[in-house]
């Protein structure tokens, strides 16, 4: 028996599963070949297994396999995406949209663009963590050349409206004062935490371009894609990494073999049980809330249905939040509402946004759940955040 806690934050990654390795393997030793070499089998048959990954891929967001970019993550998607498209229409117009609950690796790049001179416009978010559809509405201007806009929030899970804001980026509504008729605003997504888990259409959603990543569903890290629309409208993207010319241009290096046969399998896997998968893990998310939600004082992050199956995100009142995670700490993997990413123990600015005070944010849980959780294990974790919270009410009335 293992005594490691309990794995809960599956929005951080995942692990790798075990169909996935087995897939991978193969391609670390007997199929070596550079994908890239077309005078021998040894990168035909490389070049047949990325092919299949990209086929995959393509098909799981209804592209073609020749607008799938291998990138090492989606934080290089990201940073591909919106400096790409800064560099090659910045003179059309240097105005871009972002949302405030963004991952910092759509809002840093965006920072670096306006130390460039392009000017951004951070929408806010309401109460719920989605966008206001008449804010986006509001911010678009005559020179705006691109919308980046999440898939699914990876602190609250929270899904954005995405048909509806490709919809606006393309046509201003009938109506509109602001532009009339085609908008044709570039939109992007950072569906990095949405990809495997919740349906998504470049056409039906009106997407050119997607971030991707594999290491939030199963697959393994140092691997994911940037989706490019090649067609109306084709995306011209300045290429960030310059050198042999792989992936059309717009990100040279050898293709990582091993990895990118890993996120094809991921991704294979997580859209076959997709449906009986965002079942279970809606059950155990609804099992978890509803123990926890016995105790007074405790408040849902983001909307209560309109967010990804495996996450929840409780704040607690009348506890301080690093002793709440000291606490969960022996039991439970979870992350706390303090910025993940840094050294700095900064607030989350996805809950500051959604008005909540530091203190707040601090006493805040994110629990991811996820595949390979059990109705055991949601069980021990609400008992064990139950008491440790009734436990530290309790010390904090007796000093
Ligand atoms: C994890 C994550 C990223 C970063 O992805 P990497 O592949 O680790 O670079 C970007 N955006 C969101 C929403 C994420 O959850």
């Amino acid at each position: 028996m293992s005594h490691r806690p309990i794995y809960l934050d599956s929005h951080a990654t995942t692990p790798v599963d075990e169909r996935v390795l087995a897939a991978m393997l193969p391609f670390f030793t007997e199929h070596f070949g550079n994908p890239s070499s077309i005078n021998h089998l040894y990168g035909w048959e490389a070049e047949a297994a990325v092919k299949q990954t990209r086929e995959i891929l393509a098909a799981a967001i209804n592209a073609i396999p020749e607008e799938i970019v291998f990138t090492s993550g989606a934080t290089e998607a990201n940073n591909l995406a919106i400096k790409g498209v800064g560099e090659a229409y910045f003179q059309k117009g240097q105005h871009i949209i972002t949302v405030v609950t963004e991952h910092s690796a759509v809002l840093d790049p965006c920072k670096y663009l306006k130390t460039l001179g392009f000017e951004i416009t951070i929408l806010p978010v309401q109460k719920d963590g989605l966008i206001d559809l008449s804010e986006l509405e509001k911010a678009f201007r005559s020179d705006t050349i691109l919308v980046s806009v999440m898939a699914a929030n990876n602190e609250i899970g929270v899904l954005q409206p995405l048909a509806e804001i490709g919809a606006m980026c393309r046509d201003a509504p009938l109506g509109s004062l602001a532009l009339a008729g085609d908008r044709n605003v570039l939109f992007h997504t950072d569906a990095a935490q949405a990809i495997g888990k919740i349906p998504l259409d470049v056409q039906a959603m009106k997407i050119d371009m997607m971030s991707l990543t594999a290491h939030k569903v199963y697959g393994p890290k140092g691997i994911g894609a940037l989706y490019v629309r090649r067609r109306n409208p084709r995306v011209q993207l300045a290429p960030q990494q310059h050198g042999g010319g792989h992936e059309r241009g717009m990100r040279s290096g050898t293709l990582y073999t091993p990895q990118i046969v890993g996120f094809g399998k991921a991704v294979e896997i997580a859209l076959e049980e997709q449906t009986t998968e965002n079942q279970r893990l809606t059950q155990l998310r609804q099992r978890l809330w509803e123990k926890l939600s016995q105790l007074e004082g405790i408040h849902l992050n983001g909307h209560p249905t309109q967010r990804l199956p495996g996450n929840l995100n409780i704040s607690v009142e009348r506890v301080d939040g690093s002793a709440l995670l000291l606490g969960l700490q022996p039991v439970m993997a979870v992350s706390s509402g303090s910025a993940c990413s840094s050294a700095t123990t900064a607030p989350s600015h996805v809950l500051m946004a959604l008005g909540h005070s530091e203190q707040q944010a601090y006493a805040s849980i994110r629990f991811g759940i996820g595949r390979f959780n059990t109705v055991e294990e949601i069980d021990k974790v609400a008992e064990h955040t139950i008491s440790t919270i009734q436990s530290l009410r309790k010390q904090a009335l007796t000093v």
